[in-house]
């Protein structure tokens, strides 16, 4: 699939559920969310039938996310649908790994075979502030289980915050031991949680990569340490998508960089993205959507690729300039990430 400004467009991320067994600061509010109605959510066989009309028009990679995708019920039932689909070389899935430990082997036999978990920090007081609760050995052991049971590559999401004064050399060196592919990402003030459920937080709090790559490199110099260098295109994970790549010297995994807002990639954008109810946004930073739902219950095949074929013409170029608080008021566990 081409869109309007001649990008390749062959990525699905299907959000499953808006619902989470945790409560991020900048992505929920602290009391959740308004439950959404149980048949307003697409049925796994909606989501099925959608994934295969996408990839009769040439979709070939699937991430599902949410929400926490593993609270949905039969969710390995539904990898395994989905990884059979022809066409579909590769599915995936965004977590945040709370139920990973125990999850991990049945979703690999299923057919996920990578799995990207959300991390952003290893101090169990600060992962239990950020989360609203949570326990980081939880999220640590189902890292260690997925490594186990052999997914590759096992990438590690930390969205950086200025306010949370993460210790990025500590988090990064997490790469070095094992084949973990670190991420940092630019925090993003969206949603109606820009205000971040009290945290306060707004532009101000996005931190730029080059930035925190450069505190990496000089707790390195501090330390005695080679720092990070450039990863050539071919020891780049799989599914590297809009991340630059870099290592330390010996390390078993790498260190990357996602920089939404200080460099933009939309030139690179491959993706469209479907919300738990069936909604169908050609961009992230955008609130305007297109309903599937309806023609997956009342449509044809036909009728399901016209809406595909219209979000590709209605795909922007590039998103705005910030203030990005204002391009979207849908906060993020609504859209997946
Ligand atoms: N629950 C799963 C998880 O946390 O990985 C999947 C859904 S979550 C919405 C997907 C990703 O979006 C996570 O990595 C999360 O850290 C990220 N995210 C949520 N809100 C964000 C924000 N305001 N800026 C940047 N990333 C955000
Ligand atoms: Fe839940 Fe993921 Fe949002 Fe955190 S980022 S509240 S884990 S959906």
């Amino acid at each position: 699939m081409k869109d309007a400004h001649g990008r390749t467009i062959d990525y699905l991320r299907i959000s499953l559920t808006d619902r989470c067994n945790l409560r991020c600061v900048y992505c929920m509010p602290a009391d959740g969310i308004a439950q959404v109605a149980h048949d307003d959510v697409l049925r796994y066989d909606e989501i099925v039938r959608l994934v295969s009309v996408a990839a009769q028009m040439g979709v070939r990679r699937v991430r599902l996310t949410g929400g926490e995708p593993l609270v949905r019920k039969g969710v390995v039932d539904l990898v395994r649908a989905v990884a059979q689909v022809p066409g579909i070389e590769d599915v995936s899935l965004t977590t945040n790994g709370i139920a990973l430990a125990r999850m991990a082997e049945g979703l690999h036999d299923a057919g996920l075979h990578r799995v990207n978990v959300s991390l952003d920090t290893l101090d169990p007081a600060d992962f239990r502030a950020i989360t609203r609760g949570g326990d980081v050995n939880q999220v640590l052991a189902g890292i260690d289980a997925a490594l186990a049971v052999g997914f590759n590559p096992v990438k590690v999401n930390a969205v950086a915050v200025r306010s949370l004064h993460q210790d990025y050399f500590r988090f990064a060196l997490l790469s070095v031991e094992k084949p973990l592919h670190v991420r940092f990402i630019e925090y993003m003030p969206v949603g109606d949680s820009a205000g971040c459920g009290g945290a306060g937080w707004g532009p101000e709090d996005v931190i730029p990569c080059d930035e925190i790559r450069q505190i990496i490199n000089d707790r390195c110099a501090q330390e005695g340490l080679e720092g990070l260098v450039p990863v050539d295109d071919s020891h780049k994970p799989t599914g590297g998508g809009p991340a630059r790549y870099y290592q330390f010297p010996g390390a078993l995994g790498t260190v990357g960089f996602i920089s939404p807002l200080s460099r933009h990639f939309c030139g690179d954008c491959n993706r469209l993205r479907i919300t738990s109810t069936g909604g169908l946004r050609p961009c992230l930073f955008s609130d305007s959507e297109l309903d599937l739902r309806s023609v997956l219950r009342e449509g044809s095949d036909d009728e399901v690729r016209a809406v595909l074929a219209r979000a590709l013409h209605t795909k922007p170029e590039e998103h705005e300039e910030l203030d990005h608080a204002r391009a979207t008021e849908t906060n993020m566990n609504a859209i997946g990430g």
